[in-house]
């Protein structure tokens, strides 16, 4: 890889960190309770559970959730079959930094208030949702 490539990947990576240590500190707890952690595609991705089978992982309001450059899924399965659509997510974080976690409710508070759906049609989520892979 370049020197330029790869101080551009640091950038990224130094600009997003605010949110994945966020996102890590979040999921930090859930070690204790048989949580699993892998990197796929420079990506932490924590599996909360192995198998998805607690009561308390139905009750999430959330499958896979991204913080800068972590991924916090149920199960690694779930992971695997969200990654296109979360990795879009990672590089929303790789251009906006910090101010992503304001722009993304922000951007739903927005469709809310044209009379449009939060989650669905959040220009975050539609770009995210035209990565994932149907198979
Ligand atoms: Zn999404």
């Amino acid at each position: 890889m370049p020197a330029s490539r790869f101080a551009i990947r640091l950038l990224r990576y130094a600009w997003a960190s605010p949110c994945t240590a966020l996102g890590l500190c979040l999921a930090a707890p859930a070690f204790l309770f048989g949580a699993r952690a892998c990197i796929a595609d420079g990506v932490v991705e924590v599996a909360l559970s192995a198998h998805g089978r607690a009561a308390w992982l139905r009750a999430l309001p959330f499958t896979a959730i991204t913080f800068g450059h972590a991924v916090v899924g149920t199960t690694a399965r779930e992971l695997e079959r969200l990654r296109p659509h979360e990795h879009e997510h990672v590089r929303q974080y790789e251009r906006w930094g910090p101010a992503f976690l304001a722009a993304y409710p922000l951007e739903s508070l927005w469709q809310m208030l044209r009379g449009r759906r939060a989650y669905f049609d959040n220009r975050f989520e539609r770009q995210a949702r035209a990565k994932e892979v149907h198979l």
